[in-house]
């Protein structure tokens, strides 16, 4: 039995975020409650109301809030005065990271990676994937996609689509040809014959490109999910034209779609990975920039950060590592439950067609298509009336996209889509009613 949902029915008080926070903040709008402790899939506020989490930090939570074998590594950690932050010194925290992640997801690939821990942001590990592709092939193009997100710093900006965003930085972001992803002007459309074209022709506009920098599950962009020949083009394109591919997996990454890295099942090797958001299995930040050994152009401190040597995070990601991905019973298990999340998403999107256009994705990273990104709005409220954070993603947030924890129980998975299935039906209805009236 699991424990029911309990939403609580009144808004707090947040009189000191409005009256002292920026504007700038967004979750909260949206889930307008105060949450004072998280376990599991499961939020809990501070009027005892208790959710699930199909948000799951965006997909920084894969293991879920607060893992007993990962809070417990870091509480013996802390108990014994282990350093927290070390810059880029030597740390045993740091060399069991390094060991484990060599053992345990490198060797085991034969993937012959060099790790770089940079500032601890998904973007700062883009930045630095980008330094290296222009610094390697002394380029300065890069090939991203439409509806690619890749962080709000200047160089992953240039790279991120979204134009809301891209007029944050209130400065020209260059550096960047966006090309069409896979599937966007319809299925009929072959995007890599479209891009080979252009680069294949010296007059065809495109300055030769140091990288083409792609995500194999657009997270943010609407849950748009490559196919493996696609990617396989996309990759052989790039090396014809003598650029490094980069795949972004800080989102897609940490077993989300079956297996550790997006990218396994597809047939490619990129030159460079990014990772960030669940590597360090307790929402800790902490992110990595990986790269051929041949790439490894830096000189000491060239890119650094303050923050890349966060202890607390290597021995959070250490255990999770160590409890999740020694054997391969978890990406299994994901796997399976991934297919029952497709089975039920696929149920709803054909139950409430037309106004569920279709349900998309690969592995535990999936969502449904709404009609339109304010009658998804409506949806995402209703569900958190009822007990689910759950949020939009698309250019319009009209993709519904199940975030649930990988760890996730599979009566918790079912109870959470049960909920968003009848906010679905609520909804409908309503537009229904007032259609008729
Ligand atoms: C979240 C995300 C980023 C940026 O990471 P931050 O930690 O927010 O800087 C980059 N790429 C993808 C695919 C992401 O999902």
């Amino acid at each position: 039995m699991i424990e029911p949902v309990s939403p609580s029915p009144s808004e707090p008080d947040v009189a000191v975020f409005d009256r002292v926070e920026s504007k700038v903040r967004s979750y909260c709008r949206l889930f307008p409650r105060k949450f004072v402790r998280a376990r599991g899939a499961r939020l809990t506020d501070d009027a005892g109301g208790s959710y699930i989490d199909f948000l799951a930090g965006c997909g920084s939570l894969n293991y879920g809030h607060n893992h007993p074998a990962i809070k417990q590594a870091l509480l013996d950690y802390i108990a014994d005065d282990g350093v927290a932050l070390s810059l880029d010194m030597y740390t045993a925290a740091k060399e069991a990271f390094l060991a484990e992640f060599e053992r345990t997801i490198l060797q085991p690939r034969n993937l012959d990676y060099k790790v770089m821990c940079t500032g601890p942001t998904g973007a700062n590990a883009i930045e630095a994937a980008l330094k290296i592709a222009r610094r390697v092939t002394g380029r300065t193009n890069v090939v991203a996609f439409t509806n690619g997100f890749h962080g709000m710093s200047l160089g992953a900006l240039s790279a991120t689509g979204d134009r809301t965003k891209r007029a944050g930085a209130g400065i020209n972001l260059d550096g960047v040809t966006r090309a069409p992803f896979e599937g966007y002007f319809g299925p009929d459309v072959d995007t890599a014959a479209q891009l080979e074209r252009l680069l294949d022709d010296p007059s065809g506009g495109i300055d030769l490109p140091a990288a083409i920098l792609l995500e194999t599950v657009q997270g943010e962009g609407g849950v748009n999910a490559a196919s493996a020949p696609w990617v396989q083009r996309i990759a052989a394109l790039a090396r014809k034209h003598g650029a490094l591919l980069i795949v972004d997996d800080i989102q897609s990454g940490c077993g989300r779609t079956g297996r550790f890295f997006s990218f396994e099942e597809q047939g490619v090797t990129p030159d460079i990975v990014t990772l960030a958001k669940s590597l360090s299995g307790l929402g800790l930040p902490f992110a990595v920039t990986l790269f051929r050994p041949e790439h490894d152009i830096w000189s000491p401190g060239q890119h650094n950060g303050t923050f890349r040597g966060n202890n607390h995070a290597f021995v959070a990601a250490t255990a999770a590592l160590r409890h999740f991905w020694r054997s391969d019973d978890f990406a299994a298990d994901v796997q399976r439950k991934g297919a029952i999340l497709a089975a039920r998403l696929e149920a709803m999107a054909a139950r409430h067609a037309p106004h569920v256009r279709r349900s998309k994705g690969r592995g535990m990273m999936r969502g449904i298509e709404i009609e339109s990104g304010a009658l998804a709005a409506r949806v995402i409220e209703a569900a958190f009336a009822r007990g689910l954070v759950i949020e939009g993603s698309g250019p319009s947030d009209e993709v519904i996209k199940v975030m649930a924890p990988l760890a996730i129980a599979d009566d918790e998975l079912n109870a959470g889509l049960d909920i968003l299935d009848s906010a679905l039906t609520a909804v409908l209805r309503a537009n229904r009613r007032s259609a008729a009236e």
